[in-house]
């Protein structure tokens, strides 16, 4: 470990033909930022807030959750943005006492429909993130966005954060970028009409496996079935890294598939334009990369397009990434 960090700490991920992928971090917490301090990471790409309300006996005020973020976004300041996501609760995500005993709790009242509802959690929220982005580059992005609809809703409520900052005299960034995740089928499928709306898309690969595949990201006993690199999903990914970039936006990857060198690999050859994972992963991904051309990455994507099966898929990338590095 200590002579992996040697070798790769604070180099780019860049392919040997030259293509530059940023590698960003997941994070929960401030104490995550020692590490990539050590090793190095182009800036957060998911921030889960939902540690600051699932560790909070109450609904976390708004100078809390400001403290909160703020401190994320000095501490990153030298690596890059911050991309804060609004709460995700509900699903696989549980604050103790706000059980709500739904028989399917994964398509039931989670994330942005739960804050949707509650528009007072919300804003809340939403303007301690504004507020953190006048100490740094901050960027929102909404979860379990499924249509247009819901992703206008959202904006409106962030408009309406901004307008109460501005008749408070509060400083934010007024050109803070927003961008949503797409990891519901219906998003994925629409999201080329969910592109006019956002600067990027985040791709959250768990959920969107999860709800693709129609099944549990944590039961272990379909575990079995749960595939990243089934065929459905690859096209789907396809689907969305299109579509973004069609409407002239960038789009990353956030869930565990891009954490892992097959998964990473794969989605550069799709054209993925940035990849974020636990920190823990950084140093795999980001040698994995530069042990690989981009014109080789997109050979292997395309022909993956074409397999049938997961581990027809898996066994080829495997045996790609061994012959090519
Ligand atoms: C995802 O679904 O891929 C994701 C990154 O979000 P979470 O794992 O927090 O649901
Ligand atoms: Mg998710």
């Amino acid at each position: 470990w200590e002579r992996t960090v040697r070798d790769l700490a604070f180099h780019k991920a860049v392919t040997t033909d030259g293509k530059f992928i940023p590698l960003k971090a997941n994070v929960e917490v401030l104490a995550e930022l020692d590490m990539l301090a050590k090793i190095g990471c182009d800036g957060i790409g998911l921030y889960r807030t939902e540690f600051l309300f699932i560790h909070s006996h109450s609904l976390p005020s708004e100078d809390k959750q400001f403290a909160a973020y703020r401190a994320m976004v000095k501490g990153m300041e030298a690596q890059g943005a911050v991309t804060i996501r609004t709460l995700d609760i509900g699903g696989d995500k549980i604050i103790p006492g706000m059980e709500l005993g739904e028989s399917n709790p994964a398509l039931g009242w989670r994330a942005v429909r739960f804050t949707l509802a509650e528009p007072a959690i919300f804003l809340t929220q939403l303007r301690a993130i504004l507020r953190a982005s006048a100490y740094g580059k901050v960027r929102i992005m909404f979860p379990m966005i499924s249509g247009l609809l819901e992703l206008e809703m959202a904006l409106k409520i962030l408009e309406q954060a901004k307008s109460e900052l501005r008749s408070r005299n509060m400083p934010f960034d007024e050109d803070i970028t927003v961008g949503t995740m797409i990891e519901v089928p219906s998003a994925a499928l629409c999201s080329d009409i969910l592109a006019r709306k956002v600067d990027f898309f985040s791709i959250g690969t768990n959920d969107l496996i999860q709800y693709t595949i129609a099944v549990d990201r944590s039961n272990s006993r379909t575990a079995y079935l749960y595939r990243p690199l089934h065929p459905g999903v690859l096209r789907l990914l396809k689907i969305i890294i299109d579509n973004a970039h069609q409407a002239g936006i960038t789009v990353e990857s956030c869930g565990e598939m891009a954490g892992t060198t097959t998964g990473a690999l794969l989605l550069m050859g799709l054209g993925i334009d940035g990849l974020s994972m636990t920190s823990q992963s950084l140093l795999d991904v980001r040698k994995a990369i530069r042990s690989i051309s981009y014109d080789a990455a997109r050979e292997m994507a395309l022909h993956a397009l074409n397999l049938t099966n997961a581990q027809e898929i898996e066994d080829y990338i495997r045996k790609t990434i061994h012959d090519r590095s």
